[in-house]
């Protein structure tokens, strides 16, 4: 028996009226007044109205928040009173981690038990930095009868964080962390396509016992609150997440201030898959890469390059499963692939399909699933014979699209993985040791997965090269990014 619930569009119950900016421990409106619409993007239908930050708004917060770096306690707090505060967010978020998915999912359009496992990985990024700022050890050098250096490492004061719309509570709880754990304050821009789970965690800081103007949001656009946000003097950081092309803009607006930036920034990740892998498991790790959150994952393995002499094989098989997996509303625990996350996303990934069509085989989906005639929701889609110089193959898409492209040598598989202006993952499958480490090592990528899944250790880098990113975040990385490291030298 169907449970009709999952067949049809849900609404979660007690949705605020409206989603306001949280400015020096306070719920306030835009100063001009100025809302956005924000819908669900099963229905289309504008569910409710947000406020829209502009310059004003930023102003407000960053003054609130360079009060709070200035005059409040938390900068000066010892690490581990900051540490105890973490701990309690981690222990909120993941008390609440079941409502937290199913807002993330409504909004966002993501499967729900996708859903439910980012929400709860943000409490784990909450308690990892918690316990890291306590263990954080710094230098001492000593010269033996003239110096001894050490280092003292502080606070830089405000930062900005600027996030998208995939996986939003999530990437928000990667920033969040280690610039609050490490004595700074901040000021959080979320993806104006997903503001609702953001909206949480002014209580969930409260709630913990963050000091007033410790925590600030405010919500709006990219080119009004976002750009003032990086073009405001007193905010020393950005910390950014998006697009590569905003990337670039951001850099360049935050030139004259010389301001410190990390940015993690698109992909179109390799999945090389030689003769001698296991099959079985690439093809597994390889649907899962792109399908699972929808593709619309930065470290997404949306090529795959696959040895000749499997290659035939590897399109058969990976086209049947392709069309396996189950397409469905996002509150649906059975779904694997929900919702593009809004109509203007919808139609960018449906022009990457048609392109396809033109540039590559169609071996599985290739427009809307059946049963779904409205809502942004695309079956998975696999174009096989791939040109390098395809559009499908060079651009991000976002989306649950993948393209495969075969190859002879190991010499052509490097030069078709480096082969884009991206370089943020690699997934590399081969049972041969030395060809796993020399390919690993060559490949023009943050982060290489050998033999494995997107599964992440958080004391490892994380970070992409060429239009990828600009430096690292995880582990002590995000902590260096939020310090300064003063260097204090003694004669003796
Ligand atoms: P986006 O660049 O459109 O927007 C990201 C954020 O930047 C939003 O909050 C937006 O409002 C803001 N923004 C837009 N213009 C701005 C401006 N001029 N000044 C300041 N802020 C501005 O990206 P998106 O569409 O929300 O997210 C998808 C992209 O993010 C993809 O390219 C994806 O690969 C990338 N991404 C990268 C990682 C990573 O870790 N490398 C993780 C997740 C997503």
């Amino acid at each position: 028996m169907t449970d009709s619930t999952l067949t049809t569009p849900h609404t979660p119950t007690d949705l605020p009226d409206g989603i306001r900016h949280y400015i020096d421990g306070t719920l306030v409106d835009s100063v001009d007044g100025a809302t956005f619409d924000v819908l669900d993007p099963v229905t289309g239908r504008v569910y409710l109205q947000a406020a829209a930050g502009k310059k004003a708004d930023i102003d407000a917060a960053v003054a609130a928040a360079r009060r709070a770096f200035t005059e409040g306690p938390w900068p000066r707090m010892l690490p581990r009173e900051r540490s105890r505060v973490l701990h309690r967010v981690a222990d909120l978020v993941e008390s609440r981690d079941a409502r937290l998915a199913e807002l993330e999912s409504f909004d966002s359009g993501l499967p729900i038990t996708q859903a439910l496992g980012q929400a709860r990985r943000a409490a784990e990024n909450f308690r990892f930095f918690a316990d890291l700022i306590v263990a954080q050890a710094d230098d001492t050098y000593k010269v033996p009868g003239r110096q001894i250096n050490y280092v003292n490492r502080k606070p830089i004061g405000v930062a900005g964080l600027i996030t998208p719309w995939n996986t939003p509570f999530m990437l928000e709880s990667w920033k969040l962390a280690p610039a609050l754990a490490t004595g700074n304050t901040v000021v959080l821009k979320p993806a104006e396509f997903t503001p609702l789970s953001a909206s949480l965690w002014a209580g969930i800081f409260e709630e913990a016992g963050m000091p007033p103007g410790v925590f600030n949001l405010v919500n709006g656009l990219g080119e009004d609150a976002g750009d003032a946000l990086v073009k405001h003097p007193d905010v020393p950081l950005i910390s950014f997440t998006g697009e590569s092309s905003t990337g670039q803009l951001i850099f360049a607006n935050a030139a004259p201030h010389l301001k410190g930036l990390s940015m993690e920034l698109g992909g179109k990740s390799p999945a090389i898959v030689f003769a001698d892998a296991d099959l079985d498991a690439a093809i597994d790790a390889t649907i899962f890469g792109v399908f699972s959150l929808n593709g619309e994952r930065c470290t997404a393995g949306s090529r795959i390059l696959v040895e000749r002499s499997v290659y035939d094989e590897f399109v058969e098989r990976y086209a049947a499963q392709a069309q396996r997996v189950r397409v469905g509303y996002p509150h649906d625990p059975a779904t694997e692939v929900g919702a593009l996350v809004h109509p203007e996303h919808f139609d960018k990934v449906m022009s990457y399909v048609e392109l396809g069509k033109n540039e590559g085989r169609l071996v599985a989906g290739g427009g809307r699933p059946a049963g779904f005639e409205t809502g942004t929701f695309v079956a998975p889609t696999v174009f096989a014979d791939v040109a390098p110089t395809a559009r499908i193959f060079q651009e991000e898409i976002f989306g649950p699209v993948v393209c495969i492209t075969p190859f002879d040598t190991d010499a052509e598989a490097l030069t078709l993985a480096n082969d884009t202006r991206y370089g943020l993952a690699a997934y590399v499958w081969t049972n041969d040791l030395k060809r796993a480490h020399n390919f690993s090592q060559a490949v023009e990528a943050g982060m290489v997965w050998l033999n494995s899944n997107n599964v992440r250790d958080l004391r490892t880098p994380f970070g992409g090269v060429k239009a990828s990113g600009l430096g690292h975040e995880g582990g002590y990385r995000s902590i260096d990014f939020y310090t300064h490291q003063q260097a204090v030298h003694i004669t003796l």
